[in-house]
């Protein structure tokens, strides 16, 4: 028999470890940077693998493990579709349709996309686990089942959908700058581009922070403080190598946000 206590202090403990673990991949992300796209590397990052297969295979754990948390918690399916405005029911699709979006059709829409290593893979997963959980627990067992959609929950759901449709924009922009079959980087242009090199970044730290705004929770602020410590450092790197690969490159563009950074 699980104990729910117990289960909370953990959960508690790994929300505090996904603090501590955003912060120091922030400062190690200043001198490191995570082998897979344009920066892909083989060797003792393991081998190398198809880029659709390895999004798939690391992302899916973040939409089945609170699916199924969801489907496997007596009557809770029913009662959030008979209250789909309720804050649990709003929180819970947000969640879900991102990933459906990021584990199954981002992948299948990426072009030619560079392999990822097999220890990226395996640490991607491992994050989309414990994210899974957390979220997926926070869902179910924490957020009332009475809980409203306040102005406050409304207003971090529209960011939330506002940084989702930013993140989607970007992401078939990136897709659209290649034909079937081209490998080769372009400079991306339109819409948040015309402001960052990083436009998908800069949306789904948005997204997130809409999130956790809806949420009010530490949990979910815990993603949305994580997934700016680690696309920050990085939308700065691509910037960077924007800035090296093409003379051309719009010089009063930021990296990731706006005007600023
Ligand atoms: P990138 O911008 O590095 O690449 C996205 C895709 O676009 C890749 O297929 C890439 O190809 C292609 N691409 C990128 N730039 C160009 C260009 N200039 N010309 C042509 N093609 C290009 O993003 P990531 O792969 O790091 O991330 C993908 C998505 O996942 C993003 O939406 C991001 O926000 C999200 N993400 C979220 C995280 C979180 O913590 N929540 C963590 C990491 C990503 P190639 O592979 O060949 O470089």
């Amino acid at each position: 028999m699980v104990d729910p206590v117990a289960i909370d202090a953990l959960h508690a403990a790994a929300t505090y470890l996904m603090l501590v673990t955003g912060a120091a991949a922030f400062v190690a992300l200043q001198w490191l940077y995570a082998p897979y796209g344009r920066y892909s590397r083989g060797g003792w990052w393991g081998p190398l693998i198809n880029a659709k297969v390895a999004w798939m295979v690391w992302e899916s754990p973040a939409l089945l493990i609170p699916a199924y948390m969801l489907a496997a918690s007596p009557g809770l399916l029913p009662a959030l579709l008979a209250d789909p405005l309720s804050k649990r029911s709003l929180m819970a699709a947000a969640f879900l349709a991102h990933y459906v979006y990021r584990a199954i059709v981002f992948p299948l829409r990426t072009r030619s996309g560079k392999p990822a290593p097999l220890s990226i893979v395996l640490l991607g997963m491992t994050f989309c686990v414990w994210n899974g959980l957390l979220q997926g627990w926070h869902i179910v067992h924490q957020v009332p089942a009475d809980a409203r959609a306040t102005p406050a929950v409304a207003a971090g759901l529209a960011l939330w959908a506002v940084g989702w449709l930013g993140v989607m924009r970007a992401d078939a922009a990136l897709a659209a700058l290649r034909k079937p079959g081209e490998t080769g980087y372009k400079i991306p242009r339109g819409g948040l581009f015309e402001y960052v090199s990083a436009a998908n970044y800069c949306s789904e730290m948005v997204e997130w922070a809409g999130y956790a705004l809806a949420g009010w929770s530490l949990p979910t602020a815990a993603f949305a403080f994580f997934t700016a410590c680690n696309l920050l450092p990085r939308g700065v790197r691509h910037h960077a190598w924007y800035l090296a690969k093409f003379e051309e490159y719009p010089k009063a563009r930021r990296a990731v946000v706006p005007f600023l950074w």
